[in-house]
C-alpha cells in the first residue's frame, strides 16, 4: 500500500515544507482519506484517478479543498465523485458546506455525463469495499462525529487514527487486524497544552504514549501526524523524549510503502 500525506505548506518558491496545516492522504493514487489539501497536493495522474474520498469528520482542516477539488473536475467527470462518510458527517457537509451558500449543493448537480458527486454512507464497525481496499470505520473521541479507519489492501493493513483524544475501539480493532504495517496517529499539542488537548479532543506526546500501551503489535511503525505548526518543534522534541524507536513524524509529500 502506497500512502502519501499531501503537502499543505510551501515556501515562496513553491517547495514543500514539513509543516502540516491540512490533512489529506492519497492511497495507491486512487483513494483519498480526507480532503484538507486534496485540491492542492495531487499530481495530474492522481487528479484523474481519485474518485473515492473518505471523510473522517467535518473539521475544516480535513475538508477545506473538497469543494474546490470537485468544482475543478465538474465539467470533465464521467462518473461521480463518491464521498464515503458516516451519516452524521454527510449531514454536516450538506448543512454547512454544500448548502448553496458556502458552495453549490453538488449532490444535486449533474454535468453532461450525469451526477458529479454522490454520498456513500459509511457504517460503523463493519468492513466495506472501497476501490481495492477494505475499510472499517470506528467512532473515535473528538468533539464532532469522527471516525478512525482501519484500511487493508489484502496484503497490508494501516490504521488512520484521524483526530482523537483517548479512545479504545480503534486500538481493539488494530489488535484484531492481520498484517498491521503502520499506525498513523495524531500528536497535535505539546504536553504543557494537555488541558487544551483534552478539551479539543486531541493528543499530546504524553497521552500518545498512553494510547500506544493499547497496541499489542510492538514492531509496527508509528507515524505522528497533525502536529500544530506553531508548536511543531516542541512536539517533535517531546516525541523524541518518549524514547520509543517506533515513532517518527510523517513527512508530507513523501510516499510511504507498506
Ligand atoms: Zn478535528
Amino acid at each position: 500500500m502506497r500512502i502519501k500525506l499531501l503537502p499543505s505548506s510551501f515556501d515562496v518558491d513553491g517547495r514543500v515544507l514539513p509543516e502540516q496545516r491540512l490533512t489529506s492522504y492519497v492511497l495507491d493514487d486512487v483513494l483519498a482519506v480526507d480532503a484538507g489539501s486534496l485540491a492542492l497536493g495531487l499530481n495530474a495522474f492522481q487528479r484523474e484517478h481519485v474518485r473515492d474520498i473518505v471523510i473522517t469528520h467535518s473539521h475544516m482542516d480535513h475538508i477545506a479543498t473538497l469543494p474546490i477539488f470537485i468544482d475543478e473536475l465538474f465539467g470533465i467527470l464521467k462518473a461521480p465523485i463518491r464521498i464515503h462518510a458516516t451519516e452524521g458527517v454527510i449531514e454536516l457537509l450538506e448543512s454547512h458546506i454544500f448548502n448553496n451558500e458556502a458552495y453549490p449543493r453538488f449532490s444535486q448537480l449533474s454535468n453532461s455525463h450525469g451526477a458529479v458527486m454522490v454520498y456513500c454512507p459509511l457504517p460503523l464497525g463493519k468492513p466495506v469495499e472501497i476501490a481495492h481496499f477494505q475499510i472499517t470505520a470506528v467512532a473515535v473521541n473528538h468533539p464532532v462525529p469522527t471516525v478512525g479507519l482501519v484500511v487493508s489492501d489484502g496484503c497490508s493493513t494501516v490504521v488512520f487514527g484521524s483526530d482523537s483524544a483517548e479512545t479504545d475501539e480503534i486500538w481493539a480493532l488494530a489488535n484484531r487486524s492481520v498484517n498491521l504495517k503502520a499506525v498513523l496517529v495524531e500528536a497535535s499539542y505539546p504536553n504543557e497544552w494537555e488541558a487544551l488537548a483534552q478539551r479539543s479532543g486531541h493528543l499530546t506526546p504524553a497521552s500518545l504514549k498512553a494510547e500506544l500501551q493499547k497496541l499489542q503489535a510492538q514492531e509496527v511503525p508509528i507515524l505522528a501526524v497533525g502536529l500544530k505548526p506553531s508548536c511543531r518543534e516542541a512536539i517533535i522534541q517531546e516525541l523524541g523524549e518518549l524514547g520509543d524507536g517506533r515513532i517518527s513524524v510523517m513527512d508530507p509529500g513523501r510516499e510511504y510503502i507498506f
